[in-house]
């Protein structure tokens, strides 16, 4: 959308520290909050950084959480919320990758109380409103109780990310700058965001990857694909989302295939399926990604980060693409630039399984 036609930004309160180290800030952000209760829910990835932490907020933490399951099952929810009521709890620390901040946001709007997040990995999540459960099925919804009301993003939390990991969850990232490009609420300062979150994530992701573990090159770039990830969550939660995430939502919340996996595989195909209706989209990709073609800039990227690039590899049944396809399609309604049918995601899906080439669809 240009500017003359006019546009819509819908900004929230957040307050966002970076730097390496900054994770020692959080006691004093509590304090800021005025919380005297919190509860402290990290994953065993974090269980260093949350012990440490806890020490330092002493009685201040009132309960732990440590079982943290990826997409967010209404059953942990649950317990969640009773413990944090139960321990009378005025606040929710979390200290993890996406599922760690999914649970604490999803406890955050049942239980209304306010939200620290302190992201491990680079999905993003930290930065949108919107929160994911799964009971049946993955359903996701936008609540401004779930935007975390501090963020900090500290490098040194990632620096033992594997290389898998960081592949995957930069690729998730890097899926939202995509899509903000084209999705329904895109628009000129989304598109700002949206490309320099991407131009981050192709430059650092790679150095993440490669560079000796623990070398100050490595604790740079690990900060700047943090920076580049922020920007992605941010330029999503103003533009949306479409296609591409319906894909990964359907796949991860239904077949429970690894939530960075799936967009890891389906980036450059989702590009490719809507190349001829975002044709300026994707020229933006392109150029973020300092690639003659966003479908094969995506693509050449993954195969550098050895990212999964097919879905056969990751887990999902063969049986189930028309079962995913026809989802998908009652999914996305209009958000898509190219409304989606059947057949041809099928065949997008097809091709997405065997790890071919991304071809026309
Ligand atoms: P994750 O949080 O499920 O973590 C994957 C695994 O990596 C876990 O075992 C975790 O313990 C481990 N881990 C996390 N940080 C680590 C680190 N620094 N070093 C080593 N291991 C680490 O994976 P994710 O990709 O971060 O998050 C995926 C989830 O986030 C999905 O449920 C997805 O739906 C959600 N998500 C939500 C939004 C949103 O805006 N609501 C955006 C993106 C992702």
């Amino acid at each position: 959308m240009s500017r003359d036609e006019g546009f819509e930004l819908d900004l929230q309160q957040q307050r966002v520290l970076f730097g390496a180290g900054r994770v020692d800030d959080v006691p004093a952000e509590v304090d800021a909050l005025g919380l005297r209760a919190v509860v402290l829910i990290a994953t065993a990835s974090a269980k260093g950084a949350a012990d440490q932490l806890s020490e330092r907020l002493g009685t201040q933490v009132v309960a732990r959480v440590h079982e943290v399951v990826q997409h967010v099952p209404t059953a942990d929810v649950t317990s969640t919320t009773e413990v944090a009521t139960t321990a009378g709890a005025d606040g929710i620390v979390t200290v993890g990758g996406g599922s760690a901040t999914g649970l604490g946001k999803a406890v955050a709007v049942g239980a209304g109380l306010p939200l620290v997040a302190i992201p491990t990995t680079y999905a993003g999540s930290e930065a949108t409103t919107v929160y994911g459960v799964t009971g049946e099925h993955k359903r996701t919804a936008r609540d401004v109780r779930a935007l975390p009301r501090v963020v900090v993003y500290d490098a040194e939390l990632t620096t033992g990310m594997p290389r898998r990991l960081t592949a995957t969850s930069g690729l998730n990232a890097l899926a939202h700058c995509v899509e903000a490009l084209y999705a329904p609420g895109a628009n000129p300062v989304t598109d700002l965001l949206a490309q320099e979150g991407a131009r981050q994530l192709a430059v650092s992701l790679p150095v993440a990857v490669e560079a000796p573990p623990g070398s100050e090159t490595a604790l740079t770039a690990r900060g700047e694909a943090l920076y580049g990830t922020y920007l992605a969550g941010w330029s999503m939660e103003q533009a949306g989302t479409a296609l591409h995430h319906t894909l990964c939502h359907v796949i991860g919340g239904t077949y429970r295939v690894d939530h960075g996996e799936v967009h890891a595989v389906l980036l450059p195909y989702v590009a490719a399926y809507n190349a001829h209706a975002a044709p300026a989209a994707l020229a933006l990709v392109a150029l973020a990604l300092g690639a003659p073609d966003a479908v094969l800039g995506l693509r050449s990227l993954a195969e550098r980060l050895d990212a999964p690039t097919d879905l056969a590899s990751i887990g999902l049944p063969a049986d189930v693409l028309d079962e995913v396809a026809e989802r998908a399609v009652a999914a996305v309604g209009a958000r898509n630039p190219r409304p989606p049918d059947a057949p041809s995601l099928r065949r997008l899906l097809d091709d997405a399984y065997a790890g071919r080439p991304p071809g026309t669809y």
